[in-house]
């Protein structure tokens, strides 16, 4: 993270100066990304918890003077604990974000802290200065063109993400998200102290998941660091606050709205096992190549070769025509816009789907690109398989693509989800005996985060903890 002068020329001036400022353009850039949410990221559909959200988000915004901005929150279909906000007001905290909370104020400050960077324009400071990653850096001519059609949907959550959300604040754009953030909180009667608990659950979570310390995620746009800790001990210190009724009235009723949170995979959108994908409501599996790094969107999934010599998109094709007829008029306006013919194309047979592919090369760069085109039937859905990589990965290309097929009952019966519920201690009961008797699945270190207990601690009859449950997954097909 690079701090600039300006940068902190910037942040001292805007320090302490009103709200009224021009948010037009923070209106346009927040509206064209927040449609990309959805389409990358997901929405998690779950209408009362996000009316809750959305209600816990107005107590704030009645606290927000002279901002000309419309508030809207969301719940993010993704497992990381992570909060977001983009420009113009669009506030958004993931289900990996809800399953830490255990204290309404604990949701009230991360979504203040997030309101801060919207009304403070951070992000717009910063994206200033930011230039877009390319996705794949294969060079050539006709590759550009076809990575234009077809990479446009796997790099957008790239672009979106290091463009806009994740972007790295600056140490002092932090500093006022957490000093305003918790003083919007404090003033809507919610416990300025719990950003600080917060914070620590969410890095807890991120270390013991990745197992590593502040890898991507919240942290790498929020350095949580024992000076922030201290920064923020010194503010809160300052605040004077009248508690007001949470929302979620007590710690149960909280908690029953979190009751069934997905947590970890959501079957929904598909799971991994490994590298295979198994997608339970539309019925269909494929294994991506061994050790390729995998991604999974609403709109697309895929996968690309560690140092990114390839990779393998699946995404569905917005039409219901026959493949044969859509691969031969795919070629006919290749051949007229380029001059020249594919290497190859024909009909093709992949476990029983019927199907086209379409095989191009590129030398323009002076090494040889090979791009696989691929339209598939399976249950009257024509899937679009497309891979795109130096020839050395081709028959890895071409062998995932064989591996597209049916997911047999068996498969489908094993896919399950893990949901938040909850459950009473024993007296004097340990985390484990308390996790063997409510058949909790996580850890028991897990389990503590998730609580914000101690490991080892000894529990109290009585005691009301959150619990993930595995339950197999029902296809609404
Ligand atoms: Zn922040």
């Amino acid at each position: 993270m690079k701090k600039s002068i300006v940068s902190l020329i910037i942040s001292i001036f805007i320090f302490g100066v009103s709200y009224s400022q021009d948010y037009s353009y923070d209106k346009k850039i927040g509206a064209e990304n927040a449609k990309q949410v959805p389409l990358t990221m997901g929405i998690y559909n779950d209408s009362v918890l996000s009316a809750y959200v959305t209600s816990v988000g107005q107590r704030l915004v009645k606290q927000v003077d002279n901002v000309p901005l419309d508030f809207n929150f969301h719940i993010v279909d993704m497992s990381e604990p992570n909060a977001f906000a983009l420009p113009g007001g669009y506030i958004y905290v993931t289900r990996g974000v809800l399953s830490l909370v255990n204290d309404e104020s604990e949701l009230a400050c991360i979504m203040g802290h997030e309101m801060i960077h919207a009304i403070e324009r951070h992000s717009v400071k910063q994206m200033k200065k930011k230039i877009l990653p390319g996705i794949l850096q294969i060079p050539g001519a006709v590759v550009g063109a076809f990575n234009q059609n077809l990479g446009a949907l796997i790099s957008a959550p790239v672009q979106v993400g290091s463009a806009l959300f994740l972007s790295s604040y600056s140490r002092s754009q932090e500093k006022e998200a957490d000093r305003l953030g918790v003083d919007l909180a404090a003033k809507a009667g919610y416990d300025p102290s719990k950003l600080a608990v917060m914070l620590e659950s969410i890095q807890k979570d991120v270390e013991t998941l990745t197992g590593e310390e502040e890898k991507k995620s919240y942290f790498s746009s929020h350095p949580f660091t024992p000076k922030r800790v201290s920064y923020l001990e010194k503010e809160v210190d300052k605040l004077e606050w009248k508690p007001n009724e949470p929302v979620a009235g007590n710690k149960e009723e909280l908690y029953s709205l979190l009751k069934g949170l997905c947590y970890a995979d959501n079957p929904v959108q598909g799971v991994f096992k490994d590298n295979q994908f198994l997608h339970p409501d539309m019925g269909f599996t494929i294994t991506f190549p061994d050790k390729w790094e995998t991604q999974n969107i609403p709109v697309a999934v895929g996968a690309m070769q560690p140092d990114g010599g390839a990779q393998v998109l699946l995404q569905l094709a917005d039409t219901v025509a026959d493949p044969d007829s859509l691969g031969i008029d795919f070629v006919n306006k290749f051949k007229k816009k380029y001059k020249q013919s594919p290497k190859e194309n024909k009909h093709i047979d992949i476990n029983g789907n019927p199907g086209y592919m379409v095989m191009l090369n590129d030398n323009s760069s002076g090494k040889s690109v090979d791009m696989f085109l691929y339209w598939i039937r399976m249950n009257d859905i024509i899937y679009n398989i497309s891979g795109l990589g130096y020839t050395q990965y081709s028959d890895t290309i071409q062998s995932c693509v064989q591996s597209f097929r049916h997911l047999t009952e068996d498969e489908k019966k094993g896919i399950t989800s893990l949901n938040l519920d909850f459950a009473l201690a024993n007296e004097g009961e340990t985390i484990d005996a308390f996790s063997k008797r409510t058949n909790n699945k996580w850890s028991e270190e897990i389990t503590a985060i998730m609580n914000g207990l101690e490991k080892g601690e000894v529990l109290k009859d009585g005691q009301y903890l959150k619990i993930a449950v595995e339950i197999p997954y029902i296809s609404i097909k």
